[in-house]
């Protein structure tokens, strides 16, 4: 069976006082939640979130690291640091990373392979962009970015991983994938991880990520293949993001797995 999740990615957002305010709103109003809820913050906020979340039911984690170890990368944050902090997720390859700061599916896979290597778990992000999606080419483009890291890790490593699928069109503008758009791509990725190993495929969480709010939820969690969320803007506004979690654990938050 795979258990829901919804996680919150708070892109550069935040500041102390208002990550008290939204933790603490969070906390209050969560419960003991069918689905796994998770946040992933900035590189300053872990020790706060870190101190802040301990012992309760939401996880957190970050949104970036680095490929490498250790050494004379100025401005990186390893993976054994962010264990440090008790992170259990590590965001990769986000397309605002693929897009903005020009990484490729190789760096993504070298991202993936460390988060793994200090034992967390990645959340990799895989989507179109519109034009690719206009020009029939979702499917190769996600397939090309999956299958990167396959072929660094292997299937087999996915057991220990989540995927996301967001779409880039979706992503902070208002537009959600429908839900049979976003069933279609989590299929086909499933399909995808089957063909190397179907019992993987079986336990993968497959989350949709892009313009998730409290409105579409149910409708995009109740695709056979979605399994939860990976939630931008919404996560900032915390009754948002409780109804977003809520819309996950209904139905008792499990698939078939
Ligand atoms: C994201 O940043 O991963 C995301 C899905 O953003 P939004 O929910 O704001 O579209």
């Amino acid at each position: 069976m795979r258990t829901r999740l919804v996680a919150g990615n708070w892109k550069m957002h935040g500041g102390r006082a208002a990550n008290e305010a939204l933790l603490a709103a969070l906390l209050a109003g969560l419960g003991q939640p069918r689905a796994e809820c998770a946040v992933c913050v900035p590189f300053p906020y872990l020790a706060q979130v870190s101190e802040r979340l301990a012992g309760t039911s939401v996880s957190w984690g970050a949104q970036n690291v680095s490929e490498y170890a250790q050494g004379a990368f100025t401005g990186e944050v390893s993976a054994a640091m962010l264990v440090e902090f008790g992170c259990r997720y590590v965001i990769v390859g986000h397309s605002e990373r693929r897009q903005i700061y020009g990484e490729t599916d190789a760096a993504v896979a070298a991202k993936f392979a460390a988060v793994q290597a200090g034992s967390m778990t990645p959340i990799l992000c895989v989507g179109e962009t519109l034009g690719e999606r206009e020009a029939g080419a979702t499917e190769a483009t996600v397939a090309r970015q999956l299958d990167a890291v396959i072929a660094r890790s292997g299937a087999a490593a996915l057991a220990q991983a989540i995927v996301a699928y967001e779409p880039v069109w979706a992503i902070g503008t208002g537009r959600n994938a429908t839900p049979e758009q976003a069933q279609a791509v989590h299929a086909f990725l499933r399909e995808r991880v089957a063909a190397a190993q179907a019992d993987v495929a079986r336990g993968l969480r497959i989350l949709y990520g892009g313009s998730v709010k409290a409105g579409n939820a149910a409708a995009i969690f109740a695709m056979p293949d979605v399994d939860g969320g990976l939630v931008g803007g919404a996560s900032l506004a915390a009754q948002e993001f409780l109804a977003i979690v809520r819309a996950a654990a209904h139905g008792e938050g499990l698939k078939e797995g």
